[in-house]
């Protein structure tokens, strides 16, 4: 009897913890909703919700893939990643609190969620850029909690994902230059950074350096090395000591013995 009982609790705050989501989806002027595996999409046209879902999931499963680290599969359950899908810009801005320039936007906080609009969502630089972008600093703020997130590696990783060749192209074609003229970020100040810069140079040098170390770590060694560096991350632990203790035979000075061979990689395959 008190199981029957507790059943029927569970299943009546669920139902009003998925009706809560659909009025505040309703208040933000969505009225249908698609629930497919790890997300909630609110939205005005359902074949395209359709279709932004399967693309959603794919990212999803490579995102963590790449991450490696065993068990994290979030939003599996009921606490799904809401999207909200808006009809046109213009109602983009209003309800998300997104920037006009950007064209989907992530939100890090509990409730995870990502907004974006019909119009973009069908997009090449949407598709392989943006929504891999953003959907990693969800996942990545997710695997991280309450620890706070390195700067340079949020930015970092949420690159790396993307698959946009031709600004990978550009990112590469100016790091190079940068580390010729020697006019860089100096990887001890990089893993230190906790804002962005505000010089344009700065900032764009900043999310170049950060995707290109990313790619180093990854692709140059193990991959369990680098699940290792993100695991070692939510413990709190700086990349130094991380670099140290993970790559002790390669990169036995840490950042100084990563900052030698990561400009030898540049100059090499950049
Ligand atoms: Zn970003």
């Amino acid at each position: 009897m008190k199981k029957a009982f507790l059943i029927l609790c569970i299943g009546l705050i669920s139902f009003l913890y998925f009706d809560i989501g659909l009025s505040q989806a309703q208040n933000k002027g969505l009225t249908q909703k698609l629930s497919r595996g790890h997300f909630i999409i609110y939205h005005d046209n359902a074949e395209l919700a359709d279709k932004f879902s399967w693309r959603l999931e794919y990212y999803y499963s490579r995102i963590l893939r790449h991450f490696g680290v065993v068990h994290f599969r979030p939003w599996e359950s009921e606490n799904k990643c809401l999207v909200y899908l808006f009809k046109t810009k213009e109602d983009y801005v209003k309800n998300s609190g997104c920037q006009e320039w950007s064209a989907a936007c992530a939100h890090c906080r509990p409730p995870f969620s990502l907004s974006a609009y019909e119009g973009a969502v069908t997009t090449r630089s949407l598709l392989e850029g943006t929504l891999p972008h953003e959907l990693t600093h969800l996942l990545f703020h997710k695997l991280m909690g309450k620890q706070k997130i390195p700067l340079w590696l949020d930015e970092g990783l949420a690159q790396y994902e993307e698959k946009d060749t031709k600004k990978r192209f550009e990112r590469k074609r100016f790091i190079k230059k940068a580390l010729r003229e020697d006019e860089y970020i100096k990887l001890k100040q990089l893993f230190q950074m906790d804002s962005y810069p505000e010089d344009e140079r700065e900032n764009w040098l900043f999310y170049c350096q950060s995707e290109s170390v990313v790619t180093y770590l990854k692709e140059e060694y193990l991959p369990s090395f680098f699940t290792k560096f993100l695991i070692y991350t939510k413990k709190g632990k700086s990349a130094d000591d991380i670099l140290k203790h993970v790559y002790q035979r390669k990169l036995p000075q840490g950042t100084e013995d990563l900052e030698r061979k990561w400009k030898k990689y540049v100059e090499l395959k950049y």
